[in-house]
């Protein structure tokens, strides 16, 4: 068995994809074509935003977020040390400083209540992660960013089609930043079969910016605004993400069906933390993540019995040698360095057959002698 197996997928929408790629092919454009372009449209759609900019990669739709908003070197920008590294390197990237907080230890999402305390004259913005496919508390965030006039980047990489209803209104993980930044990783829920990304805003005047940025600094062919580099979308990719999207609505529901199966067989395991669920919040599943206290022999124990598992993240951002000029310690950071020894994630990918989740359950209950 492996932890995924993205040649399922393939296999079961193959007619789609190889006439996306065929037609691509034949047309003969390659880059920031009509196939980005409609994607674009889509993304910035499904997600409730007003336009969507296609970039090479969910890393660089995060740098040039924060480059179009304006980070440079002296500012600081918060965000959480229970992610993965990208999300971090994008602001020291900027020249600027990251600052972390701590997590809210059952979401594992940025503690929005802790926030506050850290901001500094300093301070640009603040990037939430939506982490395994749930969001971070928006309404708390938006409203304390709104109020100390910083700007909001949500990294949404791991929740293409997450929700959140506040005050009765239900809005998708895309709309409540200045941007959100998506990551079309081949593993994440909506994959491309290379590296892609995507961001989509509110704000045309930004949205410009970045297409700008991502083009050399360049609007018109041979003419240059400013120094940047290149970050271009390319059709093969968004030809063959424009061929996915429109199963991601089911793929999406199959997740939470397979968590909600996972749930109930874990139900009456007390060593077991099932994903928590906040209020108001459509959890997509990107990851299913448990929490025990014994997750290395756990681990270990699956392992020998042919169950891969994977941990997002084994060490907090705060403590790798790459930030180590940060000046943080062990400790800093309670609640994101116990996740950090306790989550274990077990497969879930809409292709996961029946029969190897059902391994999986009797692994992880045989392991702890559950009935
Ligand atoms: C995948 C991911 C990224 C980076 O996206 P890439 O497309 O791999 O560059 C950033 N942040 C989070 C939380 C991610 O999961």
């Amino acid at each position: 068995m492996k932890f995924i197996d993205l040649t399922a997928q393939y296999r079961s929408i193959k007619k789609d994809i190889d006439k996306a790629v065929g037609e691509t092919i034949n047309n003969g454009s390659f880059i920031l074509g009509k196939n980005a372009e409609k994607l674009e449209k889509r993304i910035a759609r499904f997600t409730g935003a007003k336009e969507g900019v296609g970039v090479a990669s969910g890393t660089d739709a995060l740098f040039l977020s924060l480059k179009a908003l304006g980070v440079e070197p002296g500012d600081e920008v918060i965000t959480t040390p229970f992610s993965f590294v990208a999300t971090a390197e994008v602001i020291a990237n900027c020249g600027a400083r990251p600052v972390f907080v701590d997590i809210e230890p059952r979401t594992f999402n940025i503690d929005a209540n802790k926030i506050e305390r850290v901001i500094t004259k300093k301070t640009k913005a603040v990037i939430p992660v939506h982490l395994y496919g749930q969001m971070a508390d928006m309404a708390a965030i938006m409203r304390m960013a709104k109020g100390k006039g910083l700007a909001v980047v949500e990294d949404a990489a791991q929740a293409l089609g997450a929700k959140q209803a506040i005050a009765n209104r239900t809005k998708t993980a895309g709309s409540f930043g200045d941007t959100a930044c998506f990551s079309f990783f081949p593993t994440k829920n909506l994959g491309a079969y290379g590296d892609a990304g995507m961001i989509v805003t509110g704000d045309s005047a930004l949205a410009q910016k970045i297409k700008m940025l991502r083009n050399h600094g360049s609007v018109k062919k041979y003419r240059h605004e400013s120094l940047s580099f290149s970050s271009r979308l390319d059709e093969l990719q968004a030809a063959i993400l424009l061929a996915k999207l429109q199963y991601l609505k089911k793929w999406n529901g199959k997740r939470r069906r397979m968590a909600a199966v996972y749930n109930r067989a874990f139900a009456n395991v007390e060593e077991i933390q099932t994903p928590f669920i906040a209020q108001g919040n459509n959890h997509i599943y990107h990851q299913y993540t448990i929490r025990t206290k014994k997750r290395d022999e756990l681990a270990e124990f699956l392992k020998q019995n042919n169950v891969p598992t994977a941990i997002h993240y084994p060490l907090p951002l705060h403590l790798q040698p790459a930030f180590k000029y940060l000046g943080y310690k062990k400790g800093d950071f309670p609640e994101a360095e116990r996740a950090a020894k306790e989550v274990l994630s077990l497969s879930i990918y809409p292709e996961l057959k029946k029969s190897e989740q059902k391994k999986i359950i009797t692994a992880v209950k045989n392991f702890f002698n559950a009935k």
